[in-house]
């Protein structure tokens, strides 16, 4: 807090009163701070492949293009950095997009376990022939729910291929749509590596991960979850973790029902 006096004189130039100003400096250089360390890093994140992909491009220009053996394996690194750059900037448009509120949400009902069934379908086509596992725990009839589907794909897709991401060869992804009174819980429980405890706390924040070249290696933007964390928000719900590190990680978030189908009343 940073407070500023002024005296307040008469024109006989005796003080009248004294009036404080007061300013939450902190709040303010708090978002300042943000504002600068979010611009740093995004200009680390797009330098790194811009670096790595200038190297490469100049090794095959160098030469590396006629030699048979390297050429191609240096034209696949400079085509992953630069889909990995476009998914960069993709997610900080949307990201961007989300703070300035400059978009519309399509809010319609929608059916909850036919949603989280097709997002699981699709993935379960998308890992056969990787060794993974997805069981599901979803009620047999219908949970209508109020969403954006767009978005509600977005945010499950981005949870459930982290949980891919991390977890070991025939790990077991579970799925769970738990009904509650007043509300929807979908859980995304992986085997995985886990999240240290002093790690927890920093997930959904833009650009944080527990491991950076691990991240990088399986071609993360470090922004997944902090779209996910708005995309929750914009629907009025939770999302939050528990993990156990080495054991596996669960992440849940909450959805709300629709009340005109909701309970039929
Ligand atoms: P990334 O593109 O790095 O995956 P995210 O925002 O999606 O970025 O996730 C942030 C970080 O949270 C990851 O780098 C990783 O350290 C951690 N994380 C996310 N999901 C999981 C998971 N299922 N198991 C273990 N760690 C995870």
């Amino acid at each position: 807090l940073e407070a500023h006096f002024s005296v307040i004189e008469k024109e006989t130039g005796e003080e009248n009163g004294i009036i404080a100003v007061l300013h939450d400096v902190t709040e303010q250089e708090r978002i300042e701070e943000e504002r600068r360390e979010f611009v740093a890093n995004v200009s680390h994140e797009l330098r790194t492949p811009l670096t790595s992909m200038k190297s490469y491009l100049e090794a095959l220009e160098d030469g590396a293009l006629e030699n048979p053996e390297v050429a191609p394996h240096f034209i696949q690194v400079t085509s992953n950095e630069t889909e990995r750059m476009i998914r960069l900037v993709n997610d900080l448009l949307q990201l961007s997009k989300m703070d300035s509120k400059d978009y519309q949400m399509v809010m319609a009902s929608m059916n909850a376990t036919t949603f989280v069934n097709h997002v699981i379908d699709r993935f379960e086509m998308a890992t056969k022939n990787q060794e993974i596992q997805f069981k599901r725990k979803i009620p047999d009839r219908a949970i209508p729910v109020m969403g954006d589907r767009d978005k509600l794909t977005q945010l499950l897709d981005n949870i459930i291929s982290n949980a891919i991401k991390y977890s070991p060869e025939g790990g077991t992804i579970t799925c769970t749509l738990k009904p509650e009174k007043d509300r929807v819980v979908i859980s995304v429980k992986d085997e995985g590596v886990g999240i240290p405890k002093d790690n927890i706390p920093h997930v959904f924040d833009r650009f944080y991960r527990v491991d950076k070249a691990r991240s990088r290696n399986l071609g993360g933007t470090g922004l997944g979850l902090a779209i996910a964390k708005e995309i929750v928000n914009a629907h009025a719900g939770h999302i939050w973790v528990s993990s156990e590190w080495g054991r596996g990680t669960t992440f849940s978030f909450t959805l709300p029902y629709d009340e005109v189908e909701g309970d039929g009343s």
